[in-house]
Parts: C-alpha cells; structure tokens; sequence
C-alpha cells in the first residue's frame, strides 16, 4: 500500500484536494458502477461504509466531494470506459485556463452559474463553448474494482488527479483507506490479493427495495485461459453460513422478499465454519427463513453444479427455478483451450439433470465468440448447442484479449469483422429460440414480483420465478413490492406480456 502526502500542487499544472471535509460541497459522494451484479453489489456495501461515517451520496460526480468510479476490466471496452470518465476529470492546464478565461471554455461545476478554474478538456470546437469537462478542483477521485486491481498505481501515472485505488480483494480495507484521506493523505491504495477475509460491512445501502444481494463467495480459484476474474478479485472465499443466515434473517425482518447469493462461481461454496454446510444445504436453509419468499443464485459453475442443487430447487417452491449455467463454446476443443474443465457432453449431462427435474428450470448462459483458434466447425458446435439445450437467454460476447490471461499469447486470433459476424448469428439463432420458446407460454399463469411501473396508465413489470420479464396490466393503484398472479396473454423473444389475475 502506497501512501503519500498530499503537495499544494504536483506539477504546477494540476490542483488537487486536501482533506475530505473541506470545500464547498462538504461530505457528499458519487458512485458509478460499471460491470456485473457482483460490482453493483459491492457499491452498495461501499456506499454503506461512506453513510456510516456521515457522507452524503449525491446523483452526480458535479456536486460530490469524492468521486467514485467502481470500475469492471472482464472485456476491454469495460476497462476503457473509466479511463474516458477520469479524462474528463482532468484538471486544468496553462492552454485551457487560457481558453477559461476567454470564455471558448466552460466546465461543468455543482454550481452551474460558476465559471470554473479546474478540470477543463481539449480544445474548444470553432466559435463554441466546451462544458464537457467537470470541475475537479478540490475533489478526491478514486478508481475501484477490476480496473484498480489490474493497473494497480499506473494509475496515478495515467491519471495523476486520482487519489485512490482499491481492488475488490482489498474493500476491506476501505473504512481505513478513507479515514488516510481524511486525515490529509494525498494517495492510498489498496491492492493486496492474498486476503482470506470476505468484504462485510455492518451497514449496507441497498438499492432495490425488494431484492437482496448477499455475497457469499469471492473471488475466484478457477483459472479459465480468458479470464481476469482471479487476478483483480483473488483466491475464493466463502463467507460463514451462520453469519449468511443471520443477515438472511435480518433482512426479511426488513421487508426484503426476495434473496440472491452471489458469487463468481456461487456453487464453489465452501462453508468455512465446523457446520460445513453444501452449497445445496445452505439454499435451503436460506429458503426456509421466514419472509423470505424468493431466493436466487448468481452464476453457477458447472464443475461444481450436482444433483442436490436439482433436488433443493425441487423440495423448495421458494428457490427461484432458474439457473445461470455460462457454457462459454459448445465445441469440446475450445473449451479444453479455454480450460474451462469440462467437455461438451460434460455440461449437457448437468442440462440433463435439470431437465428431468419434477419442476421446469429455466437455464441461461454466457458464451465467448471468436476465441483464439475456434474453427467454424467449433463455432458450429456452439449453435447446435444452443439447439440441444434451448436456453431461456444467452449472453454472448466477442472474445476480447485480457492482460496476464494464457489465452492473450494463443495462436489463431480471429479478426473482429469475423468475431461480430459470429456473434450477429449466434444471436439471430438463440432469438429465434427465444421467440418459439415463450410463445408456448401464452396462457400460462406466473407469479410475478411487481417491480416497476410505467408511465403508461395501468401498465406495470416485475420478474417471473424463471427471471422472466413480464409487462402486465392492472388497473390497481399500487402494486410495486407485491406478489401478483399474471396470466400471459403474448409473447416476445425477451419478454412476456400479460394481464393480472389477482394476489
Ligand atoms: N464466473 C462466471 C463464469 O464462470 O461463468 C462469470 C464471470 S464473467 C464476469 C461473465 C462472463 O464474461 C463470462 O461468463 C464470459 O462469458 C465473459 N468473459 C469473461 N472474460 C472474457 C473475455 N476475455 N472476453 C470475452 N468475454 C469474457
Ligand atoms: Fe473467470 Fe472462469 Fe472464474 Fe468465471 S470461473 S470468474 S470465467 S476464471
């Protein structure tokens, strides 16, 4: 962990902030997430460790004294996002305060009546005035999550106006990294990996008022060839089952509904208590806490995925009938290259498990497109996959090269062009599935979790046990938050439209 003073001003170019309580804006925070519902997740638990020492979160980085970006580096697109959003905090040089001054340039500030003096941008386009650039003089900048973990303090070099940099392995080490700045420190990091400890804070902000994430596994032990997971988010950790069930417990005493265990690799579990309780033990225990009405699990790995999960969606009505399964290719080849541990007849015995099940299991996945050395026999393999199993969705995506990844020195690198074009028909094909496969479902009738309202009158949306997407109409007042029966009237590929039939 790197920690430094704070200098009045590093370079003569760039004005930084001191402590985190001083200036016009006072302790307010903004908190941006990119990536996968492992990140949201952590946001929240970070912006519970901000509340608990009296800040206030705000819905824009103009009027916050601490800018967050909790950043996602799975593709590459993801990693370049936050790189763009800190050059947009970039302060001031001599050339654009010159520009300030001549009124060609205007940054965004919290006081939109305020010409600014920090955090300006590039040269202003003929005649116009720029405010895409925000005033960043006196604000604490801090880059979180995969991207931190995997640039470390690089950062500080890219962007000099950051001030933190904290992986997720190292959240636990936030409230302390926070009280450095406070003091003054003009730099903190955290970015050790070899933690055995999970990230649990007494105070969590949630930001759906229904729906409760808890994770409880991190980071992750397998080592498929793509991936960056295991370098930004460690080793794997598991969380104690007494300690999980007491939170369950607490939040149904709370109002929240419905649960989902998180974890890359959920069913990895591995109780590190004397109870030693299964992955498949521990959803029914959750199951069976009172209130509880819903409980979800986020993602599974195939490796790891056995019968007793089958048999504990089955003896549970409450355990949601759905399972997120990522195959990644459906050609044994690339999957033996990706080292992803299992063969194409592997995975489909454990599709097979689930589709004897008394009760149906609506199955997703992910898959990668274009990975170095797939043939169109291979990607071939990956369609008649998608034929076999007929998978409820599918989130598919262009093999994109990570750093430090095996699969970044492999032979064969497919061409975009020839990723895309892959990709364009692996997601005609499963669109096609999708349409033939929730037409069936016209007439059926679902409990839905009524989650969001249109402004349309009487129109409203919520979740199906199977995840599901279902519009409905109602003409009651209020439904968010309840339970209602919806009887599906038509259907489209990603969603389904229905009518209530009542409570
Ligand atoms: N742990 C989960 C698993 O094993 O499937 C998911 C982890 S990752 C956050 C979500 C998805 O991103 C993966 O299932 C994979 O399809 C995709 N992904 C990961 N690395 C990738 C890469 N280098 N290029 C393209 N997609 C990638
Ligand atoms: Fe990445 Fe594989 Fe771990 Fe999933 S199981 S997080 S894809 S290394």
């Amino acid at each position: 962990m790197s920690d430094e003073k704070a200098p009045a001003s590093e370079s003569g170019h760039y004005m930084y902030g001191g402590g985190l309580d001083d200036g016009a804006t006072g302790q307010t925070f903004y908190l941006e997430t990119f990536g996968c519902q492992m990140n949201d997740h952590d946001s929240e638990k970070v912006a519970g460790v901000l509340l608990a020492r009296g800040y206030r979160q705000v819905d824009g980085p103009e009027a916050a004294k601490v800018i967050l970006y909790n950043t996602c580096s799975i593709r590459e697109k993801a990693a370049q996002k936050v790189f763009s959003r800190l050059g947009e905090l970039r302060p001031v040089d001599e050339q654009e305060r010159k520009w300030i001054e001549e009124g060609r340039l205007e940054l965004r500030s919290a006081d939109p009546k305020s010409r600014a003096t920090g955090g300006a941008g590039s040269e202003p386009q003929s005649g116009g005035v720029r405010t895409r650039r925000l005033q960043s003089a006196g604000k604490i900048i801090g880059v979180l999550g995969c991207v931190a973990q995997q640039e470390g303090e690089e950062i500080f070099e890219r962007a000099p106006w950051v001030s933190l940099v904290c992986g997720s392995a190292s959240y636990r080490k936030l409230p302390q990294l926070i009280a450095e700045l406070e003091a003054g420190n003009r730099r903190v990091t955290g970015l050790d990996t070899d933690t055995d400890e999970t990230f649990e804070t007494e105070i969590t902000r949630r930001d759906n008022p229904w729906r409760a994430y808890l994770t409880i596994i991190e980071g992750c032990d397998k080592a498929c060839s793509y991936c960056v997971v295991p370098f930004t988010r460690g080793p794997e950790r598991s969380r104690g089952s007494a300690s999980i069930l007491e939170e369950v417990r607490r939040l149904a005493e709370a109002g929240y509904s419905e649960v989902q265990l998180l974890g890359q690799t959920v069913n990895s579990y591995a109780d590190p208590s004397a109870r030693k309780m299964r992955f498949s033990e521990l959803l029914t225990a959750v199951a069976e806490v009172n209130g509880i009405r819903r409980v979800r699990f986020t993602t599974s790995h195939p490796r790891d995925f056995g019968k007793d999960i089958v048999e504990a969606i089955e003896a549970r009505q409450n355990i949601c009938d759905h399972v997120h399964l990522p195959v990644q290719s459906g050609s044994t080849a690339v999957l033996r290259a990706m080292a992803r541990t299992y063969s194409r007849e592997e995975y489909l015995e454990k599709i097979a498990l689930m589709k004897a099940a008394r009760r149906p299991i609506s199955i997703t996945t992910d898959m990668i497109v274009g990975f170095p050395g797939e043939t169109e026999k291979d990607f071939e393999e990956t369609l008649t996959l998608l034929d076999e199993v007929q998978y409820d969705s599918v989130f598919a995506f262009k093999y994109s090269p990570r750093p430090n990844t095996p699969s970044l020195k492999m032979a064969d690198a497919i061409p975009e062009e020839e990723k895309g074009r892959r990709l364009a028909i692996l997601m005609d094909r499963q669109r096609e599935i999708q349409r033939v496969q929730n037409e069936k479902l016209v007439g059926e009738t679902f409990e839905v979790l009524v989650d969001g309202k249109s402004r349309r009158e009487n129109q409203w949306s919520g979740h199906t046990s199977s995840n599901r997407v279902m519009n409905f109409t109602s003409p009651e007042r209020e439904l968010l938050g309840d339970y209602v029966q919806v009887k599906v009237v038509s259907a489209m590929p990603n969603s389904l439209v229905g009518e209530m039939l009542g409570r």
